[in-house]
């Protein structure tokens, strides 16, 4: 007999990327930022660090929801600072979805998203992407007519494309939530900042933004909200008193007011990127056009599963993927490397790798 919820016992889990714990890996598995944060938001961590940490800290982040206000030009009381914005994720899933709703989302994507669904024992759809990556229209009505929330990563993960407004605008349900996860909205060509949030229907979308990424702060945990001070109101009370702590919105603030600093790092990254994307072409593989800070790699004749383990035993990670019943691919069943943009010594290593890896034999 299990003493767990049948939900809970049911499913797997999320399970991260490898993140190992020994020195010599080029790690490109993960998308964190190959780049170290800026010098102020170390100067914050360690100012703060001598303060008082025997008090708790703040538990709206007033200062914090102050400098993202500022910099996405909305009002503070727009914003829910998280621990990471996967814990963002989490608020909105337990404030909005019970074992009755429909939570959708496009499929492949991110797959915590059916994870937090599984959690609240909620029915899960999947929207199910063209093999170009783009939305089959009927899939979409579909959504739009059933969920009660619609999860969508813009830019999408694994792909990296970018998605429209007015495609976003048509994924909005008619009797939920859109929730627009800008996890990689700093890499894009033309970075977006919320902006869709004036042109969506008040109070039926949540913006959804990570320090992870762009900011070079994955170690820290840090992520937020933005949307109607309405829906911020009853994410509140879905978190912890205390869900962020001192260090991290300390260090958050510092990242937001050094601009400078994310925008060259992140136009480093799609550099690299776009010199990443011809170089693997030329090893034979199909790049989608990435906006992100990763590409999605497939070979046309190769094993995906045997690529990531020769890149392995040169302790070199990239993301294997495996999504099962995917109706475009082959078996139902896709396959493919997602290849984190690292700085260009890292991608070089990666590419001798794959040379090798590869071969030159075909
Ligand atoms: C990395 C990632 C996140 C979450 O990042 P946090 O580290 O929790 O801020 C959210 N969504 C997508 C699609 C991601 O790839």
């Amino acid at each position: 007999m299990s003493l767990f919820r049948a939900n809970i016992e049911r499913m797997a889990g999320y399970v991260p990327g490898e993140q190992p714990q020994d020195s010599g890996w080029i790690k490109l598995n993960t998308n964190e930022n190959p780049y170290p944060p800026s010098p102020a938001v170390v100067e914050a961590v360690t100012r703060a660090a001598r303060g008082p940490l025997n008090k708790y800290p703040d538990p709206l982040g007033t200062a914090f929801r102050k400098a993202a206000a500022t910099l996405l030009d909305v009002d503070p009381d727009w914003i829910i600072p998280t621990n990471g914005s996967d814990e963002v994720l989490t608020l909105i899933l337990r404030a909005f979805v019970d074992s009755t709703d429909t939570v959708a989302s496009p499929y492949p994507s991110y797959i915590l998203y059916e994870t937090l669904g599984e959690l609240q024992a909620a029915r899960f759809a999947r929207i199910g992407l063209n093999a170009d990556w783009s939305w089959n229209a009927e899939q979409v009505a579909t959504a739009q007519d059933t969920a009660k929330l619609v999860l969508v990563p813009n830019p999408n993960s694994p792909s990296g494309n970018l998605w429209s407004r007015a495609e976003l605008l048509s994924l909005v349900p008619r009797q939920g939530v859109l929730v627009l996860d800008e996890a990689y909205g700093d890499f894009a060509d033309v970075p977006h900042r919320g902006e869709f949030l004036r042109e969506a229907p008040a109070g039926r979308v949540i913006v959804t933004r990570s320090f992870s990424k762009s900011y070079s702060l994955a170690g820290v945990r840090l992520g937020y909200g933005v949307a109607h001070p309405d829906l911020i109101a009853g994410l509140r009370k879905v978190k912890d008193s205390y869900n962020c702590d001192t260090l991290s919105l300390a260090a958050g603030i510092a990242a937001l007011e050094d601009q400078r600093w994310m925008l060259d790092n992140t136009a480093k990254v799609r550099t690299t990127r776009t010199r990443m994307t011809s170089a693997l072409k030329a090893l034979g593989f199909d790049v989608v056009p990435s906006q992100a800070n990763f590409v999605w790699a497939t070979h046309p004749t190769r094993s995906h599963r045997a690529i990531y383990e020769g890149l392995k035993a040169r302790k070199i990670l990239v993301r294997f993927m495996t999504y099962r019943d995917v109706p475009t691919a082959v078996d139902g069943v896709l396959t493919g490397l997602r290849i984190s943009v690292g700085t260009d010594a890292e991608v070089d290593r990666m590419l001798v790798g794959m040379g090798e890896v590869v071969g030159n034999d075909e």
